[in-house]
């Protein structure tokens, strides 16, 4: 039998969720809360470590650690995605949770905020192997999860095999079939249309009406995308199919640049048979931190955490950035970019089209009555784009930046939800 001892967390993780707590810290100033309210604010309800014991292929066993953290519970159950990473440390799970509280207050869904991770690299298991981690897992968590408890949904490394797996584990330990315990399911298994390219519509949306009324344009303006999953990809797709010139693209693996714009369609069949923007005979390779500091108009950062940073944030040229990852503008990076007049559009905001749709499934799945496409589109760009208004109405009367405006109403609306429930006993 292999022993693996959990590594130590990542400088990475500790990072994220300082930059966590000092947006949190800044509302809290902001808003004239106690440090009562500010602690309850910034302490999770219920953090979960477990151990995954893992029989590979070749017999062996593994052990993996897994966590569950769900931060916030006073607006209604937990909600939010797996991480399936190598980089999985419980203080950026805590991070990510985190945001998710604030994420569905601000788009005024009836959940509170939860994160889950494996610290794991999908890619060295095998099929059978991936199985049997995520049914483990979710078994060691089950008492914790549920429709009314804690709802999870796919996240970076995971998909909705992942959750078709954590909903039937689930569902066999309680002896009944329970969709609505995790969302972001295959279609003929209870997910919802639409869901699959949720967050990356709302990106688009809300990126392409920033750019309007921003007065930055739409007709020939330039984009870059960093990462080419299940958000970036759609999102340059969307973006280039509203006119937008998507010039480059990045993934962990490399970037491609092409200033008369990718064809993003062949870009999509050349990762589909590789594996990676790498090598697309359609783009000449750059470096990929170049991609964050090229002349655009438009700047997607869609893969992961704090990739603008002190150090680069006064090399960015893009004027607007809309953030489809979680958490990839750090807190001093933040403070550069609006003394030099980038315009940023924070994550809670910009990515919240995924858990908007993941609540419609949750909501089609409790009544068993399924909405049409156009149905889940058009709710998707109302609650967005009402979202959007509130937010810049308020940034522009305050003069608070788009990412404080939007932090003050979503920690308001948690606090009210714990003044109003009070305190037990
Ligand atoms: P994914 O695993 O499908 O894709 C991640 C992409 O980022 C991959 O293309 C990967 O190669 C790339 N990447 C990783 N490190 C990189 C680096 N250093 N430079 C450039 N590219 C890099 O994950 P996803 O679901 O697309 O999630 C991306 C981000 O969006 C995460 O921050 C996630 O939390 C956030 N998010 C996802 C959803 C969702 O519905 N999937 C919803 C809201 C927010």
């Amino acid at each position: 039998m292999t022993l693996r001892t959990p590594q130590a967390h990542s400088a990475n993780g500790l990072d994220t969720l300082s930059g966590a707590h000092q947006q949190l810290a800044d509302a809290v100033a902001q808003l004239g809360y106690d440090d009562g309210m500010h602690q309850t604010l910034a302490t999770p309800r219920r953090e979960m470590t477990v151990a995954i014991p893992l029989r590979r292929d070749h017999g062996a066993v593994e052990v993996f650690t897994g966590y569950r953290v769900q931060h916030n519970l006073s607006r209604g159950p937990g909600k939010g995605g797996i991480r399936f990473s190598p980089h999985v440390d419980l203080p950026e799970v805590r991070a990510l949770a985190m945001w998710m509280t604030w994420k569905c207050a601000l788009l005024d869904i009836p959940y509170g905020g939860a994160k889950g991770g494996v610290r794991v690299d999908p890619s060295e298991l095998s099929v059978a192997e991936l199985e049997r981690l995520v049914r483990r897992y979710t078994s060691e968590l089950g008492a914790f999860l549920g429709p009314d408890v804690d709802i999870p949904a796919p996240d970076v490394g995971t998909n909705e095999q992942t959750m078709a797996w954590m909903m039937d584990t689930y569902s066999v330990n309680r002896g009944r079939t329970t969709l609505g315990v995790v969302t972001g399911k295959p279609l003929g298994l209870g997910g919802s249309r639409g869901r699959a390219s949720a967050t990356s519509r709302g990106v688009a949306l809300i990126a392409l009406r920033a750019l309007e009324d921003l007065g930055i344009g739409v007709q020939h303006g330039t984009v870059a995308v960093q990462g080419f999953g299940k958000v970036g990809r759609d999102a340059a797709r969307f973006l280039n199919d509203a006119g937008l010139r998507v010039v480059a693209v990045s993934d962990q693996y490399g970037a491609v640049h092409n200033d008369r714009g990718l064809d993003i369609a062949g870009l999509i069949s050349h990762v589909d048979a590789t594996g990676s923007v790498d090598l697309y005979p359609g783009g000449a390779p750059i470096p990929r931190e170049v991609l964050l500091e090229l002349p655009v108009d438009l700047l997607v950062p869609a893969a992961v955490e704090n990739v603008i940073t002190e150090e680069n944030a006064r090399s960015v040229r893009a004027r607007l950035i809309v953030e489809g990852a979680n958490g990839p503008t750090t807190p001093a990076a933040d403070e550069i970019l609006a003394r030099q007049g980038t315009i940023v559009v924070p994550d809670i905001l910009a990515n919240a089209g995924g858990v908007l749709v993941s609540y419609f499934e949750w909501v089609q799945g409790n009544q068993s009555y399924w909405w049409t496409e156009t149905d889940i589109n058009e709710r998707l760009s109302v609650r967005m784009l009402d979202a959007w208004n509130q937010i810049r109405a308020s940034s522009e009367l305050t003069g608070r930046t788009l990412r404080e405006t939007a932090m003050l109403i979503a920690v308001e609306r948690v606090a009210t939800a714990h003044r109003s429930r009070g305190l037990y006993p």
